[in-house]
Formats: structure tokens, sequence, C-alpha cells
């Protein structure tokens, strides 16, 4: 949808067409009293919730009556924290590779860091800033969870560092650590682009001209700082709370937006390429600051929180709850738990429906196109092309592609999902059945060496191979990095890896996510996950005593779909009413929520 479209549906959304908040928790900040009441909470699927309402099924037991039907976010069945991962667009190898004259070459060194709970390396750029010591390895999640998007703006031949800076905006307040506050005009404008596309936080604001949810709310968070964080963050000011943000990774920062931010107001420390000692010096600054003390904290990737953990665990007699994005930072919130460590409520936001069926699905069917047209110019009509799982990654991929006229095959491992592949009119074949004569193929499964040598071996000239799932297991590219092989970059992110007889094959992003690493993800998407964000925050600071514990919750599925119909006048979109027969009949409240707990979707 063009920005005008989206603009010109934004000017009609009135507050009358925005859920109201009786389809909220009764006790929700954003539920008028008057109408919160009338939440069943005997109802059949309530009750079932009701049932799972607390992290564990021992809390479960104690959790009580008064429980909003929390799922049991049983850390043992919860994905994988290694299946969701991102990954960072200009992670480098760091490997030897051979030249087309057959010379070895070696990329630029990456330092490699792991953790003790993944035994998984991802890299990282090496500081800028030598004289800085390197006091403790950069966390993973730093470099490893993703951006949409790409600063416009680092051209700038500035290589002072903005720690060496004095920079105040033009109220002169100087609480905030950026590039370049100069940069502030272009940040605003890209914020303001973003909002076109980010409704329900736009209509949260509005709703938020009345009641202030977050009033005396002091959030720090450590995200992305990206133009649609800026639009959650000023939806958070907006809601009453007062916010100090750092960056979750260290390329990621939108400079102008950052510097947008602080021309605002908000003490924001972050920029494009901070060492890792500037890393958790910014976020040091955000927490470490007189007279001010945090009590929400809003992370992706756990950092901000191990950070506060190792040093000041003296705040958190103060926080009322964290909230996590990320697989990564939602992992370590399970471990803290399981070892009795964590000290307050948190809420997992990566589990909730609302991101991840969108994230997966939605996202990837709009991005892989984006991926490949940007990297190849490829030419989508007729083409041939395999996917390797059919998850929510693969089906969002296999229905962009057949949208565009190729003609798709798909892998599978899972009956279940062969079958849907077939009923959605897709061939399930072996891929070695296709192998020769597919234009692209494209890995979706979460799995590794899906792709392996002997299936690159067999390709036939000018094949595509590309990585949508896990990391950059998925195809082996290790396996590409022999003598008699060639390597050419060709573009940033394309590789032409030749064969002796000159065959070459095209590959995307060194097999790292593809979408990730060459394309951008769409602000809808993240909007979707920035309101969950803003609610989770809003719930856990208003929670009455006891209704959470010291364990991770998913959000109220109640909220989720809260998230979900505050996006749908975007959409114009007119949701049926169920009669109050019709509700009695279904055993639902007329309000939701609509469905069980354990419903797929
Ligand atoms: P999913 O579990 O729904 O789907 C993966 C599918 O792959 C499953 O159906 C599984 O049976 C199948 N599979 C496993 N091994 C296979 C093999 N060897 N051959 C063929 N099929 C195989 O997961 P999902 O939600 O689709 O996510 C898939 C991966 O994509 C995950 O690693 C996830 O972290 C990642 N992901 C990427 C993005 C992105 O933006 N690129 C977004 C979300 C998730």
């Amino acid at each position: 949808m063009s920005v005008q479209v989206v603009a010109a549906k934004m000017a009609e959304v009135e507050l009358k067409d925005v859920p109201t908040g009786k389809d909220l928790p009764a006790d929700s900040p954003l539920t008028p009293t008057s109408e919160g009441k009338n939440i069943a909470r005997n109802d059949p699927h309530e009750a079932g919730s009701s049932a799972a309402a607390s992290p564990t099924a021992e809390s479960s037991a104690k959790a009580g009556e008064g429980s909003l039907g929390l799922l049991n976010p049983n850390p043992a069945k919860m994905p994988q924290a290694s299946a969701m991962k991102r990954s960072d667009p200009q992670q480098n190898g760091g490997e030897a590779f051979v030249n087309r004259d057959g010379t070895v070459a070696e990329a630029p060194r990456m330092k490699k860091i792991q953790f003790a709970d993944q035994k998984q390396e991802f890299n990282k750029r090496p500081s800028k800033i030598g004289r800085r010591s390197l006091s403790r390895s950069i966390s993973q999640s730093s470099t490893d969870s993703y951006s949409s998007a790409a600063s416009y703006t680092d051209s700038s031949d500035d290589e002072t560092s903005p720690r060496d800076k004095q920079q105040k905006n033009s109220k002169g307040n100087g609480d905030f650590c950026i590039k370049n506050i100069k940069q502030a005009d272009f940040g605003r404008r890209e914020i303001e682009i973003a909002e076109q596309e980010m409704p329900a936080l736009m209509a949260l604001r509005k709703r938020a001209q009345g009641e202030k949810p977050l009033a005396g709310a002091k959030v720090v968070g450590c995200t992305h700082i990206t133009a649609q964080t800026a639009v959650l963050m000023e939806t958070l000011s907006a809601l009453g709370a007062q916010c100090r943000w750092a960056a979750c990774n260290i390329y990621s920062t939108q400079n102008e937006v950052a510097a947008a931010l602080a021309e605002g107001g908000f003490s924001v420390f972050a920029w494009k390429g901070e060492s890792e000692d500037d890393f958790w010096w910014c976020i040091d600054r955000c927490v470490n600051v007189e007279g001010w003390q945090p009590n929400m904290i809003l992370d992706d990737g756990g950092d901000l929180t191990h950070w506060i953990y190792k040093k000041y665990p003296n705040m958190f007699k103060k926080i009322k709850g964290i909230v996590e994005e990320s697989v990564t930072g939602v992992h370590r919130l399970y471990q803290l738990s399981k070892a009795g460590k964590l000290c307050v409520p948190a809420m997992n936001v990566n589990d909730s429906v609302t991101k991840q069926k969108f994230d997966n699905l939605y996202c990837c069917r709009e991005s892989i196109l984006d991926g490949l047209k940007r990297t190849t110019d490829v030419m989508f009509g007729g083409k041939q092309v395999v996917v390797c799982g059919y998850g929510e990654v693969g089906k969002g991929c296999c229905a962009a592609l057949k949208a565009m006229g190729s003609i798709v095959y798909v892998t599978e491992i899972d009956p279940i999902c062969a079958l849907q592949a077939c009923m959605d009119g897709f061939r399930l074949v072996k891929l070695n059945e296709v192998i020769r004569q597919v234009d692209i193929v494209i890995t979706c499964t979460g799995n590794k060496n899906v792709v392996v040598r002997e299936n690159l071996d067999r390709m036939k000239n000018g094949c595509i191979v590309c990585n949508m799932g896990h990391s950059n297991t998925e195809i082996d590219v290790a396996s590409l990095r022999t003598p008699e092989l060639t390597w050419e970059r060709v573009r940033s992110q394309v590789d032409h890896v030749i064969w002796p007889d000159g065959k070459r094959i095209v590959l995307l992003a060194e097999g790292r996510l593809l979408n990730l690493s060459c394309s951008t993800v769409p602000t809808f998407v993240l909007s979707i996950t920035a309101t969950t964000q803003a609610l989770a925050l809003i719930e856990l600071y208003n929670a009455p005593e006891g209704r959470y514990k010291q364990d991770v919750y998913l959000l109220p599925k109640k909220m989720d779909e809260y998230v979900a119909s505050l996006h749908l006048p975007t959409f114009d979109a007119h949701l049926t009413e169920l009669s109050d027969e019709q509700a009695k009949y279904l055993g639902l409240n007329k309000n939701g929520p609509f469905k069980p707990n354990y419903y797929r979707y």
C-alpha cells in the first residue's frame, strides 16, 4: 500500500475506529471501568486459559482466581532459543576462501563470540576504537538480532567517537550520546514515514490523550534504534512514560533517528558502528544516572537485563517488570526463572501469536521477493524454485513466488506440512529430484545442512541459492570453501562460486538470512510487535499486586487480539460481532478471547 493511501486511511482513523477498552481485560488501564466488568471469567475458553494461567504448572496452582488466563510458557515446550535467531546484515564469516586465480584469501578476521548456553558462534566486527579495552565479550544478540533499517546518513566522514563529543539539542539538553544531532530533521522525516505504517501505536496515542496508563513509568530500553522504535518510544512517552534508550545491536542504529529522538528530548545513547566497549557504555549510561531509576525494562536480546542483574541488582527492587522481544532474551529469562533468579515478572513478547505468525509468514512473504530482486534482479515468472521446509516461513516464500508465476517445488520431512504443501498446489519432492533443473533454491527449515555440497555440485549453472531460515547453518557454505572452487564477490552480499568447468552458482548473503541481510522488513510487521511491546509494558506496569509472579508470561490472549484489532482500521476492515445467542452457543464472551490458548491459527 502506498504511503499516500496509508496516509489517507490514517486520516480516517478516528478514535471511534479504535477498538474500545471493552476488548481488554477488565482491569487493564486501557479498559473503561464501566465496560470492563463483563468478562465472563467462567466461560469455557477463559477457564481453559486460566488453567494454564501461570508460568509453570506449580505456580499455576498458586496463581489463584485473579489470573487473566495467561499461557503456561513451559520452558521445555518453548521454541528452541536458536530456532529463530536473527543474523546481522554485516556479519562476515572471516574465513579463508579461494580467489579466481587460485590464491587463498582471508576475509577480515572477525572476533567469534560464544555463549555457554548456546554452542553457536556469531561474529563481530573488531572494535574501531582500539584504545578502549574490551573488558568482556560483546553480547551475541548485539550482533545477531535483526533490523529492518540501514542508516542512510552513514556517509559522515566524522570519525570522532560520539563519546568524545559534547552535543546539545536545541533546548540545551545534553543528556544523550549519538553520532550527530544535526541529522535530527532528516531523522524526523524517517519517523514520520514509519508512523504511516504503524497505525496501532498512533491509535494508542490518540487514546492516551485522555488517559496516561504509563504515567510514572520509567522505561529503560535496549532495542534496535530505528524509525519504528522511535515511533514506539514516542508512543510510550505520550502514554506518560519517561524513556532512556540504548541500542541492542552495534550496527543497526539509524543515526538520524537517534538524532531526532535526542532533539525531541529523549536520552538516547547509540550510534551505528559502536565498539563493544561503547555498547556496554551506552547501556550503562541509560541506567546509571543520578536521580533517575528505571521501573520497567524493555529489552531485545537480554543484554540490558543482564547488565542490570550484574551491575545494579538493587535496581530490581523498584522494577515492576521486563518485556523481552527476542528468542535469545526470552531464553535467558527462562533460564533465570528456572534457576530461581528471576526477581520480577517478565513478558515474553516473542511468542505472542501476533508476533510469531506475522513475523514468520507475512514478513517472509514480502521480503523474499525483495531480497532476491535487490541482489540478483531475477525475474520470477516461469522460474523453477525449490523451497525447503513448508512451515510459516516456507509458506510465505512459496505463496509469494507462486503469485509471481514461478513454478514452486517443496521439500518437507513432516507429513502434515507436506500435505499442506500438496493441498496448496505445490509439488512435494525430494531435493535430489529437482536439484538439476531448478533456478532458485531457498531453505526455510530451521535445520542444518539441508543443502550440502553434493546438492551444490549438481545444481545448474546460474542457480541462485539462499536461506530464509535459521542462521547460516541451513546451507553448508563451509563445504564451498575448497581450493578447486573460486569465489567472486560480484555485489554486496552476492558471491559467485565457480566450479572448474565454469559452472557458477549465485550464493546470497553467504547463506545467512536473505531478507535480513539484503532487504527491508515491512514496517507494518514491526508495528504489530511494537504494539505488543507497548501493551505488555502497560499490563505489567499496571497489574495489581500478585497477578504476576517472578516468572515469564505470555501476553494475555485478549491483548493479542487487541493488538490485531488495532491494526484492522488500516484496511477499513469490519469485524463481525457475536450476537448474545451465538456467544452463548459457542461458550464465548462477546468481547473475547475468541480462541483457546491451544488454538493454532
Ligand atoms: P517451522 O518449524 O514452522 O517450519 C520449518 C519446517 O521445516 C517444518 O515444517 C519442518 O518440518 C521442516 N523441515 C525441517 N527439516 C527439514 C529438512 N531437512 N528438509 C525439509 N524440511 C524440513 O518454522 P518457521 O516459522 O517456518 O521458521 C523456519 C526458520 O526461519 C526458523 O529457523 C526461524 O528462526 C526462521 N525465521 C526466519 C525469519 C526471517 O525473517 N527470515 C522470520 C521468522 C523465522
